[in-house]
């Protein structure tokens, strides 16, 4: 504060204010309350509860009715929502804000664009607040086939549209795990340097997977640990944007040292183990993690002893940790490969149930060996749940272990009961087939599986295959129509009731904090979104409007981490520009 040439009086009036304001840090240094009012706050309790006003103090739900009901006192900030709807926090059971945070570049999220012109308007707001000649980066989460309404075939943007709006910042696009990838004309001009060059063509496509891996490696290799940790930060700001507020991290595949193979080594999904996590424990550390992130240890090794699950079961604790940052189990790998087959799997799975950890395992509905490899998972629990239950101590086998199959685009009533006979959970995904989805790779059988009354929760599978919003997961869930408006998944819709409480109230069995997390009910995390827009209300939104719900308050922890509620925040992802 400047206190040259302030009269004396008015100097005076602001120590005094300041001694004030001592007082009340003084007074307030548990932190101040907060307490929202003249909401339309849907509480997602088992009553389905709708309420005006909450209070949250230390973190927790410490009231929730009217605003007569409860006062707070002189440390409780008070927000008026002016009748605007308000949600808990979205908890995605599944997704990689890890990797996320890895990536190099300033992140651009192209994962909600529905044109070529909305994925230049999203980089050309990106562009506005990063320096010049900084690489701005949009690497998985997002389809080609979004980008180009039918019938127009799927397309990558060009060159000549990224230079458009990002004439004086170096770009790459990446779709998925390896490409297809493009580039501007200073991105071309930075990998036409490298020795040997990566060939770009006229239209800015890196051609082959092995070229692609490639550039996405180059930047890699110029990125700085600050860099990281901006990246996580940037992550959880892009989570709090949507409404996001906890993840459970399904972590990366081993990085193996081949940062050009042609079998998609060392891309988008892959990780160094070793220092994968030290961005996260830096914020952590700093105070400065602001969305809960829960992490399962993604287990990809071909030793059929399994050595590095062993050593992590030896010498890691599960479920430990605190309420933002916590270890949870094993996922979404369990030794053995991509796919659920051999004694890697089989050895791996039966370590993890001896030393009664949870275990997460995905299913991308291929068939292994003629046999689907959803059948051979539950299958396989099944038998390694045979076994262990006569070893010494073990006699419930699997069943408290909450072992969850994650994706299932496909399945049936026969295994849906032997999974609940073994006590495990669905985690099921909605973004993914929404992006990419077809007639025939549709699913998952949503209905199904909510009326066959096993624990059923969601996730994105966001930021590789899948985009991260969780209303694009929603709108798909209610409509079963993919990005480019093809009705897939008919006969197993929901209501948006339904899916919300699958990403909110449900999801509290997927980390163990049954009753803790998810609804808005006193003593409940003080975690809580404020929507855009009437989400219950179709006559309000829509069913393609439930695509732009996003949040425009977002509240962890009974704390504020993004406030859009004037309108004048601009976003990252830029909703007001989007449409150009
Ligand atoms: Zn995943």
């Amino acid at each position: 504060m400047n206190f040259i040439g302030l009269a004396a009086g008015s100097l005076a009036a602001i120590l005094v204010s300041l001694s004030v304001q001592a007082q009340d840090d003084e007074r307030c240094k548990q932190g101040k309350s907060l307490r929202l009012v003249n909401g339309k706050i849907h509480t997602m309790d088992s009553r389905d509860r709708v309420v005006s006003s909450v209070l949250i103090r230390n973190g927790r739900f410490a009231a929730v009715g009217s605003e007569g009901h409860h006062g707070g006192d002189d440390c409780t900030e008070v927000i008026n929502l002016r009748g605007r709807t308000a949600v808990p926090g979205i908890i995605d059971n599944h997704n990689h804000v890890v990797l996320l945070g890895l990536r190099p570049g300033h992140d651009t999220r192209i994962e909600n664009a529905r044109s070529i012109a909305e994925v230049q308007a999203t980089f050309a707001a990106r562009a506005r607040e990063i320096p010049e000649g900084q690489w701005l980066t949009a690497l998985g989460g997002f389809n080609i086939s979004q980008f180009t309404p039918p019938p127009a075939t799927a397309r990558m943007p060009t060159l000549q549209e990224l230079d458009t709006v990002t004439p004086k910042h170096p770009v790459l696009v990446m779709q998925g795990f390896n490409g297809p990838t493009a580039t501007n004309s200073l991105g071309k001009a930075f990998f036409s340097g490298l020795n040997p060059p990566i060939p770009v063509d006229d239209n800015g496509v890196i051609p082959p997977v092995t070229q692609s891996i490639r550039a996405l490696n180059a930047l890699r290799a110029l990125q700085t640990f600050a860099e990281q940790k901006r990246g996580l930060g940037y992550a959880m700001t892009y989570a709090a944007e949507v409404g996001v507020t906890t993840h459970l991290d399904q972590g990366g595949f081993p990085n193996v040292g081949v940062a050009n193979s042609d079998n998609g080594v060392d891309a988008l999904a892959n990780f160094d183990r070793y220092r994968a996590y030290d961005s996260l424990r830096a914020l952590y550390q700093e105070g400065k993690v602001f969305n809960r992130i829960w992490i399962n240890f993604l287990h990809m090794e071909s030793d059929p002893t399994t050595p590095e699950l062993n050593a992590r079961l030896l010498n890691v604790f599960n479920d430990f940790g605190d309420d933002m940052v916590r270890v949870l189990g094993i996922g979404e790998f369990t030794g053995g490969g991509l796919f659920p087959t051999g004694d890697a799997w089989r050895n791996g799975t039966r370590l993890v149930a001896m030393a009664r950890w949870r275990n997460e395992n995905h299913s991308l509905g291929f068939n292994v060996g003629g046999i689907p490899d959803w059948k051979i998972i539950i299958d396989g629990w099944q038998s390694v749940h045979d076994e262990v239950r006569v070893m010494p101590g073990l006699s419930d086998g699997i069943t408290n272990l909450r072992w969850v199959l994650a994706h299932v685009p496909f399945m049936d009533t026969e295994y849906l009961n032997k999974l609940k006979g073994l006590g495990g959970g669905i985690s099921l995904v909605g973004g993914w087939r929404y992006i990419s989805g077809t007639a025939t790779g549709n699913g998952p059988p949503f209905r199904l599986i909510i009326d066959s009354g096993i624990r059923a929760g969601m996730s994105s599978d966001g930021m590789q295959i899948s985009p991260m919003n969780p209303w694009l997961g929603m709108y798909y869930a209610v409509t079963g129509r993919n990005a480019r408006g093809d009705l897939i998944n008919a006969g197993q819709l929901t209501t948006r009731k339904e899916i919300l409480r699958l990403y909110t109230a449900d999801n509290d069995w997927f980390l163990n904090l049954d009753g803790k997390i998810g609804t808005i009910e006193e003593g409940r995390f003080g975690d809580l979104i404020v929507l855009s827009g009437d989400y219950f209300d179709s006559k309000k939104v829509s069913d393609e409007e439930i695509k732009d719900v996003h949040s425009v308050l977002t509240v962890v922890n009974g704390k504020v981490v993004h406030d859009n509620l004037d309108g004048k925040k601009r976003m990252y992802w830029n909703r007001d520009s989007r449409r150009p």
